[in-house]
């Protein structure tokens, strides 16, 4: 069958025809579990009706007015919402489309802040080598995702990028995971000291590593001394939770368990659960006072920005996790997850690890999981294995990432917080067969 869309893949996809719940059927009548929402978005399932609804009366209300001229109730009553969600001091919000708008939108707010207070030389943005942060030139020229960033790297700034916070693979034998959060953080100071402090607008960091490396949390203590170096010098810290925010590790934002307040997040995936597209970078007062004080506004105009429709759609999936009390069950059905997946891989030669926060957990694919040693890129072994979950009717949501040399395949699974036991069960089984098919 031909067709007229330009695809990703070389070879036309399935078409979807119908998704409710945790289950997606093409258009050959196969239905699939959608384990991992894609990448991490379908957080209360699909086909909500209670959504759908808010969709079509905001739609036959007002679906669009500029909003260099308006505002909207859907908007308003969505940035309430999101500041009042949060246990983080954040107090405006500014709404995309996109993940990678809303960082672009982050970084520039940073730099903004900067000019209004008349640090002019402070522009540059520090990254980390395992990092993922959007496919705009603008995100992919910040973040460290080698294959992605490899096509376009002559069209790119050269990126500021320290060391991850990656213990699987960079904390040394007999190491604390204290010892190196400390170690891994302190490579951000060496380099604002070598680029030089007054240069430096702000440090962008995931908090739970998404596409590069799969579910990485940072060891304890990690973000806390980013914070304090972020402090010493004026940095701004942003925190990219495009991916791991919005409920999905448990608390609002990741970052709440670790001790640490950044300036800027951003959000996106679960924020309109892959009903509408929307994301956001949200600021502290103090950001965002620093313009108004200076009399500035943040020249940063989107056309679709704060589009009222998708505006209602979010405010109606953070109802939904609200009314159905779906932020508590992340973190009891999340150690469920993990504890299937601990006893389905926990012994597996080509597991090497299993780890993640709440519903957002990955295993790690190694060719031999006594020396870690990794499969070669040309074995395609995260496609492979995605392949045969597919096969089985299992979507989860595959990834390859090379940092500092060395590389990785990693299987995610990032399941609704709706999820039941019964589906855990089965989502398990279903990848345990695959892996084994896949290999
Ligand atoms: N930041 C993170 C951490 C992400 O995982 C992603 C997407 O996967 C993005 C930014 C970009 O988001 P989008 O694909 O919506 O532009």
């Amino acid at each position: 069958m031909t067709t007229h869309v330009f695809h990703r893949t070389p070879e036309r996809p399935a078409i979807a025809t119908r998704a409710r719940g945790i289950e997606i059927t093409d258009a050959e009548g196969k239905t699939y579990i959608d384990s991992s929402g894609g990448a991490a978005v379908s957080c209360i399932g699909h086909g909500d009706p209670r959504v759908v609804e808010a969709i079509a009366k905001q739609a036959a209300t007002v679906e669009y007015a500029h909003t260099g001229a308006f505002t909207s109730e859907p908007a308003e009553a969505l940035a309430e919402r999101l500041c009042r969600s949060t246990t983080l001091p954040l107090d405006k919000v500014f709404i995309v489309g996109s993940g990678s708008e809303a960082v672009e939108t982050a970084v520039k707010m940073a730099r903004g802040y900067h000019l209004a207070r008349g640090d002019e030389g402070r522009h540059r943005v520090i990254a980390r080598r395992q990092s993922y942060h959007g496919n705009t030139l603008g995100a992919l020229a910040r973040g460290g995702h080698v294959a992605r960033r490899t096509p376009f790297l002559p069209m790119m700034p050269e990126a500021l990028l320290v060391d991850p916070c990656f213990a699987y693979r960079h904390a040394l034998p007999g190491e604390t995971p204290e010892a190196y959060g400390l170690r891994a953080a302190d490579s951000l100071e060496a380099e604002i000291l070598r680029l030089g402090p007054d240069t430096v607008s702000a440090f962008l960091a995931e908090t739970v590593v998404g596409a590069t490396t799969g579910a990485v949390p940072p060891v304890p203590g990690y973000f806390r001394r980013i914070r304090e170096i972020c402090d010493r010098y004026g940095i701004l810290m942003i925190s990219d939770e495009v991916m791991c925010g919005v409920n999905r590790c448990g608390p609002f934002f990741a970052i709440e368990e670790d001790g640490a307040a950044p300036d800027i997040v951003t959000l996106g995936k679960g924020m309109g659960g892959g009903y509408q597209p929307i994301a956001a970078a949200m600021c502290t007062a103090a950001v965002h006072d620093a313009y108004s004080d200076a009399g500035r506004s943040f020249v940063n105009g989107h056309t679709y920005m704060a589009h009222p429709v998708a505006c209602a759609a979010a405010l109606a999936v953070q109802d939904v996790i609200r009314d159905d009390g779906l932020a508590a069950r992340v973190a009891p059905m999340g150690e469920k997850l993990r504890q299937r997946l601990e006893s389905r891989f926990g012994n597996h030669p080509n597991v090497g690890d299993i780890r993640g926060r709440g519903l957002f957990q990955a295993i790690e694919i190694v060719a031999d999981r006594d020396d870690k040693t990794p499969f070669a890129a040309s074995d395609g072994m995260a496609g492979r294995i995605f392949d045969a979950c597919r096969d089985l009717g299992l979507l989860v949501y595959p990834g390859s990432g090379t940092v500092d040399g060395i590389r990785g395949d990693h299987l995610l699974v990032a399941p609704p917080y709706n999820v039941t036991e019964a589906q855990i069960d089965t989502i398990v089984a279903r990848l345990g067969d695959g892996v084994d098919a896949g290999l």
